[in-house]
């Protein structure tokens, strides 16, 4: 059953994404700011309440508090949620292609060797979009993330490689 194989292989990678997505927003936080990513625990930018656990699972703590911080009700910004949604997008889309096309062609897909290429690119747009916040450059962004999702797709129709 080579489509419920690539669906749970979709599965794996895409919560792997999740994860990947949270360190990559705490990377876009705290990087600009001169933090380390290892040491310090998560805590509220607003209030600089030290966040749970409960606090900091990837998107649903977002939607299940409704999208505010559960101590000081201040709006939590979109990014988070949205940066940990494309990367588990972008991590389920590579299980599934790779382990469909490495089935059916029987060796392995060179999309698992691009996932960590794609969040590494993630990781740099966002960087850029927070330092940078002039319309032309967001304009350039926005059409160089079109062009790679376009890019991402393409292994699913053969036919049309450029
Ligand atoms: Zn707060």
């Amino acid at each position: 059953m080579i489509e419920t194989f690539s669906l749970v292989m979709a599965l794996i990678y895409g919560l792997f994404g999740l994860l990947i997505g949270s360190f990559l927003n705490v990377c876009v936080y705290r990087l600009p700011r001169g933090e380390s990513i290892a040491r310090g625990r998560s805590h509220c930018p607003s209030c600089g309440h030290v966040l749970s656990p409960l606090d900091l699972v990837p998107v649903l703590s977002y939607l299940a508090l409704g999208r505010r911080c559960r101590y000081c009700q201040t709006p939590i910004s979109p990014r988070y949620a949205v940066v940990e949604s494309l990367t588990a997008l972008l991590y389920a889309t590579a299980g599934f292609s790779g382990t469909w096309t490495g089935l059916v062609a029987g060796w392995p897909s060179s999309w698992l060797l691009l996932a960590p290429l794609v969040y590494v690119i993630v990781l740099s747009v966002f960087w850029t979009w927070h330092l940078m916040r002039t319309p032309l450059l967001q304009a350039l962004v926005k059409q160089a993330l079109l062009v790679a999702f376009i890019q991402l797709l393409l292994p699913f129709f053969p036919g049309l490689a450029w």
